[in-house]
């Protein structure tokens, strides 16, 4: 309501126009709509319009019409993020995650009971791409977490005292809305081996972590997730005393884990039959999940370049018949591959082998 009071008729005009109804989806008198903000949603009840009859949202709001079902927990814990089904070529480490992280976190109770410790926290190393992230995410979400992300860089202030603050407040945040999951993305950027480094905020920030971890009761249900593509440029003392002593690998995927992650990708699109996932899987060696979903998009693209004769820009809309008749070909694919380059091996050096001036 507030947010349309400034708008001139005109513009009000124009958000009306059909393509718009459809991006900014009006809402009227009685309609629920879910707002998602930290990565957890609250449903809201619309009780009254003004000016007109109706009040526009943002376009990701999921929006229940006037007499459906009010919203379930566990529906929002499925709109909150991605789930086990988009995570490919982990199988072993999810496993091992969900036993580590969701099990003490949806049933406390059960580890009580047996009077054992859930970890505080676990490392995830690996290189970059290969879906860290989107693991800690989907636990998140399928065990209904509260999830807080602290990418490390970024963190970081020049400020004395702020990075520390910065910290503190990420672990309040996770406690007041456990059960939580607190992601520390390149962890080693604020926790780096205090012997080796000679920078005093680091130093003073490893110390932070360290007490906050060290208070985190078991009762908290707060989970701290590390990840890094370089954990021995952690502090040691991170790694040992039930801080992150778990650690799981989650490397480069083989030929059939790419193929999971092909296979996800690609789930929603409309594939030829030519297309062979299965033998782009073997011809991807190196590839990692971000770059697997890079050819995905990239194949996509390709064709939409294609059909840019029969796509007429101008229009509104986009002809059904021409939609119906977009197939994403091996051709596309291949195109893809030529241009698409595997990052994780770009990472670890293994295409560009280091020069020796001796
Ligand atoms: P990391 O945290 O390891 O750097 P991300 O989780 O940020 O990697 O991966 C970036 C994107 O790449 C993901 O959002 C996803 O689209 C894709 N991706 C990466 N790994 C996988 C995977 N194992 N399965 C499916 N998609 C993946």
């Amino acid at each position: 309501e507030d947010s349309m009071e400034g708008i001139s008729g005109d513009l009000f005009d124009a958000y009306l126009k059909p393509y718009f109804r459809d991006y900014l989806r009006p809402l009227c008198k009685g309609d629920t709509f879910l707002v998602r903000g930290n990565m957890r949603a609250v449903a809201f009840k619309v009780v009254e319009t003004e000016p007109g009859d109706c009040v526009i949202v943002a376009p990701d709001t999921a929006v229940f019409c006037d007499g459906a079902a009010p919203v379930k927990r566990e529906d929002e814990e499925r709109l909150d993020g991605p789930g086990y089904d988009d995570v490919g070529g982990v199988r072993k480490q999810l496993a091992q995650i969900r036993e580590l992280v969701e099990l003490p976190l949806r049933h406390p109770k059960l580890f009580r009971t047996l009077g054992v410790k859930p970890p505080k926290g676990i490392l995830l190393y690996g290189p970059p791409g290969t879906g860290k992230t989107l693991l800690a995410r989907a636990i998140a979400a399928e065990s209904g977490a509260h999830f807080v992300v602290v990418n490390g860089p970024e963190i970081m202030s020049k400020v004395a005292g702020e990075s520390e603050e910065n910290l503190r407040k990420v672990f309040a945040d996770a406690e007041a809305n456990a059960p939580a999951i607190v992601f520390m993305d390149e962890i080693d950027a604020i926790a780096p081996n205090r012997d080796k480094t000679h920078g005093e905020v680091e130093r003073r920030v490893v110390s932070q972590l360290l007490t906050l971890m060290d208070g985190l009761q078991p009762r908290a249900q707060v989970v701290v997730i590390g990840a890094t593509n370089r954990p021995n440029s952690l502090d040691p003392a991170l790694r040992r005393f039930g801080r992150f002593d778990r650690e799981l690998d989650i490397g480069v995927p083989d030929e059939v884990g790419r193929l999971e992650i092909l296979r996800i990708h690609s789930k929603d699109m409309p594939l030829d039959d030519d297309v062979d996932l299965e033998r782009i899987g073997k011809d991807t060696h190196g590839f990692v999940g971000a770059d697997l979903a890079a050819l995905c998009s990239e194949a996509a693209l390709q064709l939409i370049r294609e059909k840019m004769d029969v796509i007429d820009v101008e229009e509104e809309t986009i002809g059904v018949d021409v939609l119906n008749s977009l197939r994403i070909c091996n051709a596309h694919l291949k195109h893809a591959m030529e241009v698409t380059k595997p990052s994780a091996l770009r990472e670890t050096g293994l295409v560009e082998v280091p020069k020796v001036s001796w």
